[in-house]
């Protein structure tokens, strides 16, 4: 199917008679087995086709990561583990999902600022990569190391003094709590020559959600030539180097799918470089949205359909409390509408323009404003398309204290 809806970003996605179909079935059939007025579902095929298509367009060398906060669903962890070279944690239990995934420990690594005590001696004792964030953390480290005598293995997570343009979210660049200064750096990392601590590599990570290719292709190289020059002051060579990310998925309409040219095009370059500079270096990316964002759906029945004023409301079993994202609370300054469709009556003909909004009492719990769809009744779904990455695991599901929604690989 492609949506044809006026003002959407295009999607395909199988379909039979109307009907949106999830790993062949309906959505009253997923429903049914879920037991559910809601769920998530995310397709493995389509997962498995975005990681090979980037595999094809990349240079082989480059690794790829997946971060697991962008769905951190057990099940698709361990599906995700057995198609890229790593996975990235943030926080102790996902590195813990990462553990239980099938992924070896040594192809683990974990960022995040604010690592606890006890995130850290889990970490140094599982022997996964850990992406140091502040000083204070290599101490720490350090003193975890000299209690146990065990070796923690760490990566220098760098704040660039340069920022990715263009990017939805920016964590690079500028005064930021993530990572370490580049300008600390040259005084710093002579410093980690010390019992206990292995070096072995940079983090860098600008920014999430950017479809602006030359940006990203440029924020990577500006990334690898200040990993090379903080090399100079490493206490031992590179042996890892991640190079971000921040490969954006269309949402919105006007916004296209990215194009991986330019990216592949300075990854050659890098690689190529790198391979004479940084022999021992193993390169990577660390995506999560760009991965399993267009392979997840969110489906909510239709509950109420009412009338305001001239204004046709479609009422849902879940909103906000579901799907933060979709409602335009997780980080939009605009609202704007994801790709809606009502997925059981895709070729519907009777076209209407509606609002649609959760179940919560709150103005904010909004899933579509001014849509045109197929007229919908009580019974039927909505589908919310682009929800495989921060859909579940970033809604509120307390507020309102509402049913949870499912979830389920198809
Ligand atoms: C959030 C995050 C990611 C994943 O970002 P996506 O936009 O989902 O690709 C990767 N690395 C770090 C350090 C992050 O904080």
């Amino acid at each position: 199917m492609t949506n044809k809806a006026i003002d959407q970003v295009a999607i395909d996605w199988p379909c039979a008679d109307g009907q949106l179909l999830l790993g062949g079935r309906t959505l009253d059939a997923v429903a049914a087995e879920l037991g559910s007025d809601a769920f998530y579902a995310y397709d493995r095929g389509r997962m498995e086709a975005r990681v090979a298509a980037l595999r094809r367009a990349l240079p082989p060398c480059i690794g790829l990561h997946y971060a697991v906060k962008a769905n951190p669903l057990p099940e698709l962890v361990t599906f995700m583990a057995s198609l890229v070279d790593g996975l990235d944690v943030a926080s102790r239990r996902e590195m813990q999902l990462a553990l239980n995934s099938g992924m070896r420990a040594a192809s683990v690594s974990y960022a995040g600022p604010g690592k606890g005590m006890q995130d850290l001696r889990d970490a140094v004792a599982a022997g996964i990569l850990i992406n140091v964030e502040s000083p204070r953390e290599i101490e720490r480290l350090a003193q975890i190391a000299a209690e146990t005598g065990q070796t923690a293995r760490i990566a220098v997570r760098v704040n660039p003094a340069f920022e990715l343009r263009g990017a939805g979210m920016r964590m690079g660049g500028g005064a930021k709590p993530f990572g370490i200064d580049e300008e600390a750096l040259p005084a710093l990392l002579p410093t980690l020559q010390r019992p206990g601590l292995r070096f072995e590599g940079f983090h860098l990570y600008c920014g999430s959600q950017s479809l602006n290719a030359s940006a990203i292709a440029e924020s990577l190289q500006q990334g690898y030539a200040l990993a090379l020059r903080l090399a100079a002051w490493a206490p031992a060579p590179v042996l890892s180097l991640n190079l971000g990310g921040g490969l954006g998925i269309p949402y919105f309409p006007g916004e296209r799918p990215l194009d991986l040219a330019p990216i592949a095009a300075a990854l050659d370059k890098i690689a190529t470089d790198a391979a004479m500079q940084m022999p021992q270096a193993r390169l990577h990316l660390e995506l999560g949205r760009y991965l399993v964002g267009e392979a997840g759906i969110y489906a909510t029945r239709i509950v109420d359909r009412k009338v305001s004023r001239g204004e046709t409301f479609l009422i849902t079993a879940g909103g906000m409390n579901h799907h933060l994202a979709a409602s335009g609370n997780l980080g939009q300054v605009i609202r704007k509408n994801y790709p809606v469709v009502i997925g059981n009556r895709l070729e519907g003909s009777e076209l209407e323009r509606v609002h649609i909004h959760g179940p919560l009492c709150t103005p904010l719990d909004v899933l579509a404003q001014g849509v045109v769809l197929p007229r919908a009744e009580p019974g039927d779904w909505v589908v919310v398309f682009q929800s495989g990455a921060y859909g579940y695991s970033a809604s509120p599901h307390g507020f309102l204290s509402q049913p949870l929604p499912s979830e389920i690989l198809t």
